[in-house]
Parts: C-alpha cells; structure tokens; sequence
C-alpha cells in the first residue's frame, strides 16, 4: 500500500468500514415507526428460534444477535419479534451498497450491512476520509432512514474495530501517528479474529489489552496465537497497511479427491462429484458468496487432466443447481475418461450473496445468515411464503404461536454481522433509536475526528457493536 500516496507528509487514513447499526431491526423499525423505541428484535419467535439482529433498546436489556429467543423473552418480557424479511433486507443492503457506489470507487462489501472502502482515490473529488464518511452516512440516513457507522484508518483491521467504536450512528477516523494508541487501551477481543478461546490464551499471559498484548516477546504470542500472531502483532504496534482484500471474482471455492483406487464405475464417479457440489455449495453458503461458474476438474491415472466449466446467468449458492451442472459436464465428459483418479468441483467468479453473513473465526456462535435463510425455505415449504409475512409480529410479552416461526435455527444460530466487533456491558442508555435518529455525526469531537473521543465516542468505556 502506498503510504503517502499524495507526497505529502501526511498519512492518510483513507481505509473506511461502514457498518449498518443494528440493520434488520433499524430497517422494520423505520418501515413501522410505532416500534421506535421498543426492544425489537428480528428473528425467530418460535421455541428453537433465534436473534438475528435485535435494536439498541433490545441491546441496552443484554440482548445480542445469536442469542436464543428464549433467553432474549426472559431480559425483555415486553420483546417485539419480528419475522425476518430477507428479500427486503436484501433489497436495502443493494441501495446501501450503491449509495457506496456512488461516491468510492474501490469498494469490498464484506456482508449484507458492512463494508471495506478504500477512499484516497474520491478525495480529490469529495475531500478527506471524513468529509466522505460524513457524506456517505449522511445520504444513508436522508435516503433510507437508516443508521451507520463509519471507522476510518491506514489498515482495514483498525478501521474496523474503529467502527465498533464509533456505533451507534457515530463515526471515528484514527490518524495514523494515533493508531498504537487508540488501541492500547481497548481489550484484545476488540481484533477480529480474537474469538473466547485465543482471549482466553492471552489472559493467561497476564494478556487483557492490545497495549499489553504488544509487550510480550513475539514467540510467546506465537505459542498462543499460532500462525495469526504476527498479524496480530503487526495490528497492535500500529503498522498494518492491510488494504482492500482482492477483488471477489476473482476468488473461488471448492473441493478436489484423489482416490488410492482409479473409480471406473461412472456412476460412482457421478455420485462422488454431487456430494462434491453440494459441499460446495455449502462452503459458499458459509462463507456468504454465490458463483458465477462451476468447474469441473477430472484426472485420469496417467496424469492427463481436463476441466470443464459452466457459466450462470444467475450466481447460486444452490446445491442442487450446482449439482446439475455438474453431472452434466460429468455426462459430456465420461467417454473420454473412462478411469477418474481425481475430481474435483470449484465454483468461481464469486459475488457476496447480499443477505448472507461472511463467517469468521469470530461467529463460532453463529450459523451464519445462509442457515437462516436454510430455515427460512423450510419454514416457506412447511407453512407457505404468507407465513413469513409481517402480519406475523407479535404482540409484546404474548407466546409465540408456533407456526409463525419462521426462524427455528440451531441455539448458535445467525447473526446479522460478519465479525461482531467488540461487546462490552450491555447497559447503555444512550443505545437509544432516538440517539440513532439524530442527525449529523455523533462520534468524537464536532468532525468524528480522533482523537477527540479517544475511542470513546460516547463518553465512557461501553460499546455496544451491530
Ligand atoms: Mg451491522
């Protein structure tokens, strides 16, 4: 990354990540303003259900995305649940991303509601990082009444949890020169990537703040972060320079075999190759893409190898879909191989599947959005797509009727959010729909600017993330 692109002697902080606040619960709060206010939460309301996103008025009860819908009806007797409404909120997520459009060039969305934008390139045409941050939330809340945050710095990782810091409805841009000491204070867990168990090694080290974090030798970090901790080393010392990550197409996902034994039984070979597209397509699912292409790789047990492709009109996570394609290269392709020694299937030309949450290392607690949506076409087979409607919201405090759950998902169910950034007390009072309502920036200091806030931009040491 060019550090100082410009010539100047400045660093410019031109690595934003904007993050929707609370975004399936902001968008049915704006679409039925009689909810502002209340603790809504979007998910599941049936017994196995699920939070999948929950206001800041739910948050401030101790309620958290993941969270089962059981645990959240204790904090919040008075909960509103809402069923989830993936098509809409895949509907807003494109005119989030095309408000994003339309001012950066250089652009990486990372999930439904969160995304990585590199602005040096706007400047010339829009101003600083926080004149762009500042317009950028500002056309997301005149447009779509919707709440944003935005964190700015030289790395993507310190944007990131600079954004976390900024929540809700607040922005905070870290000065290069201030990044090691904006993080020194804030709890390891604050990384992405930092989940419970690696908090849990650094503790044990006497480890509980990134500034700590930096004074242990780098071998000892080795043994408890393993092949991460110089990365993480790099993060905390205030030198990482990771930009935008690499374009998505360009990325691809899949699975390859070799057998001990050539197959020569081409049913076996076509069976083989459809377990093959359906872990696949659930690798994609999981890591919140579509694809474009499915490649089909076949070796013969002299070596000779061939692929074979298929392009989509429409990008698809579907195992089935991807299956088809599949056997039918598999069907054109067998008389010339008539002994398989390897095979393998690759989807291409990947797209982040708007609605799907990126997995991480972070999100063990999470099935990830595709399982939501996985639950949500069982619940639309088992009681029809009216079931999904929003006539379904329950009244506060009144049980669930069974069939309205259009979210039974597994107890480590999805979440609304790729990394959950830091998560520290619940109790906020100021993790309030009114506060998200106000215009103009909230973060530090009348411009968001760091260091005003010091990565507090609401005064004191709780944060709330979504
Ligand atoms: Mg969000």
């Amino acid at each position: 990354m060019g550090a100082r692109d410009d010539g100047t002697a400045e660093e410019i902080p031109g690595i934003l990540h904007l993050d929707m606040d609370a975004f399936f619960a902001s968008i049915e709060v704006r679409d039925d303003p009689s909810l502002r206010g209340l603790p809504v939460v979007v998910g599941g309301a049936g017994a196995r259900g699920v939070v999948a996103a929950a206001s800041y008025p739910a948050r401030s009860r101790g309620i958290r995305s993941a969270m089962p819908m059981a645990s959240a009806r204790r904090l919040a007797p008075d909960l509103v649940i809402v069923p989830p409404r993936i098509d809409h909120y895949r509907t807003v997520s494109r005119q989030v991303m095309g408000i994003l459009g339309d001012v950066v060039a250089d652009i990486e969305q990372i999930s439904v509601d969160e995304a990585f934008l590199d602005v040096r390139g706007a400047r010339r045409l829009f101003g600083e990082p926080e004149q762009i941050a500042d317009l950028l939330r500002r056309r997301i809340r005149e447009e779509l009444g919707l709440p944003s945050s935005v964190g700015g710095s030289v790395s993507r990782a310190v944007a990131k949890i600079a954004s976390a810091r900024a929540k809700p409805d607040g922005m905070l841009i870290v000065p290069a020169a201030r990044t090691a000491e904006f993080l020194a204070p804030l709890p390891v867990g604050a990384i992405s990537g930092i989940g419970p168990k690696a908090q849990a090694s650094l503790e044990r080290l006497g480890v509980r703040t990134i500034g700590q974090l930096r004074e242990i030798p780098p071998a000892t970090l080795a043994r408890a972060l393993g092949p991460r901790a110089r990365e993480v080393a790099r993060l905390a010392d205030g030198s990482d320079r990771t930009g935008l990550g690499r374009r998505v197409k360009d990325r691809s996902l899949g699975t390859e075999r070799t057998w001990d034994e050539d197959l020569t039984d081409h049913e076996e070979v076509r069976r083989r190759i459809t377990v093959m597209a359906d872990d696949v397509a659930s690798q994609l699912r999981r890591a919140g893409f579509v694809g474009r292409t499915v490649v089909l790789k076949l070796r013969a047990p002299d070596g000779t190898t061939i692929t074979r492709s298929s392009t989509l009109d429409q990008p698809t996570a579907s195992g089935e879909r991807l299956r088809e394609l599949v056997v039918a290269l598999w069907e054109r392709e067998r008389p010339s191989m008539p002994r398989v020694r390897l095979a393998g299937v690759r989807a291409t030309h990947l797209e982040p599947s708007a609605g799907i949450a990126v997995q991480s290392e972070l999100t063990a607690r999470s099935a990830g959005w595709s399982d939501l949506e996985a639950a949500m076409d069982r619940a639309r087979d088992r009681f029809g797509s009216s079931s999904l409607g929003r006539g379904s919201t329950l009244a506060p405090g009144r049980p669930a009727p069974r069939g309205d759950s259009a979210v039974d998902g597994p107890a480590d169910g999805p979440v609304d959010r790729a990394v959950d950034g830091p998560v520290d007390t619940p109790a906020d009072a100021r993790a309030d729909p009114s506060a998200e309502a106000s215009d103009g920036p909230r973060g530090p200091g009348a411009d968001g600017l760091f260091p005003a806030g010091w990565g507090m931009p609401h005064g004191d040491s709780s944060h709330i993330s979504g």
